[in-house]
């Protein structure tokens, strides 16, 4: 939770300094929610969220007959906390043997450290872990993850040239032959507006069902927290396309736009199923509402 809180700083400074106003402790009025909305906005939670959160703290405010400013935190933390907890749901990986992972996202957004993070993470967890180095455009990036993969004890299945369709089903076969519990398939990075780039990744999604056709169970999204209402859109063209299982928010330690949680929470509720809050290989978190709100206000 420390480090959560460390890691949303911007956020903090921006929201709670400007809450710290609000809450000062003068009456609640109108003045008060039009100052409450413009500091929702400006953290990035998108006016459907603002929205929702105002009207439903104006509730809590006339049910409970509140009258002061610095009673509106409490409030405001209650509605927060409701907004967002259909979120956290952790991810489950013993369901099936080997689970298999598909990760999703634009370039940049973090997604080659998150799966070096999440490879950690699992096998924190004791679990043996097998990545697919699905990423065929970038010889480089496929370079790296082999190397990666050898001074971590994570095996990387990789092809030269190929595509990464064709790596995913090795991939899932070897899992299978070799007893592995985790498989990790990595996909190159995309823009949802690259068309024939979404039918390649739909087709990865496919193969995967040949291999395996209860698979793949979870199709995760990894968002940069920096893209603010951009990476809402990611992510329901992604869902429209994939079906997404699960989110990755990225940068969350580099952002003033933490809010983008609450918009996700209001318009496209996936499973966040974790943060990430730093460079390092153990700044990946498990995604817990109540920290996210505690790291906010106090
Ligand atoms: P990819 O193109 O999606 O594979 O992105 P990369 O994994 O290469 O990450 C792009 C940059 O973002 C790198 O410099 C990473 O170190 C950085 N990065 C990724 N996740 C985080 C994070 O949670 N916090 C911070 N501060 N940087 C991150």
């Amino acid at each position: 939770a420390e480090r959560l809180k460390a890691g949303l700083a911007k956020t903090r400074d921006r929201l709670g300094k400007s809450l710290a106003g609000l809450f000062g402790g003068g009456q609640i009025d109108e003045d008060l929610y039009e100052e409450l909305e413009s500091v929702l906005l400006t953290a990035d939670m998108g006016i459907d969220a603002t929205q929702h959160l105002l009207s439903d703290v104006r509730n809590r405010v006339s049910l409970a007959g509140l009258k002061n400013g610095s009673e509106l935190k409490g409030a405001l933390q209650s509605s927060l906390t409701d907004l967002i907890s259909p979120l956290q749901k952790p991810l489950d990986v013993s369901t099936h043997k080997p689970f298999i992972l598909m990760v999703a996202g634009v370039n940049g957004a973090g997604k080659t450290t998150s799966i070096g993070k999440l490879a950690k993470y699992f096998q924190g967890q004791g679990l043996s872990v097998l990545l697919a180095a699905g990423d065929t455009f970038r010889a480089a990036a496929r370079e790296q993850l082999v190397v990666w993969g050898e001074r971590n004890g994570v095996q990387v299945i990789a092809q030269d040239g190929g595509d990464s369709a064709a790596v995913a089903f090795d991939a899932v076969n070897a899992a299978k032959a070799r007893g592995i519990d985790v498989v990790i398939v990595d996909t190159a990075g995309r823009l949802p507006t690259q068309l024939h780039l979404m039918e390649e990744i739909k087709k990865v999604k496919r193969v995967v069902q040949k291999a395996d056709p209860t698979g793949p169970h979870e199709i995760m999204l990894v968002l940069d927290a920096n893209n603010g209402q951009n990476a809402l859109s990611q992510v329901k063209s992604f869902d429209d396309a994939l079906g997404l299982t699960g989110l990755i928010l990225t940068k969350l330690d580099g952002t003033a736009k933490g809010g983008i949680i609450a918009a996700i929470a209001k318009q496209r509720p996936i499973p966040l199923r974790f943060v990430g809050v730093g460079e390092s290989i153990d700044d990946l978190r498990p995604f817990i509402a109540k920290d996210y709100v505690d790291a906010l206000f106090d």
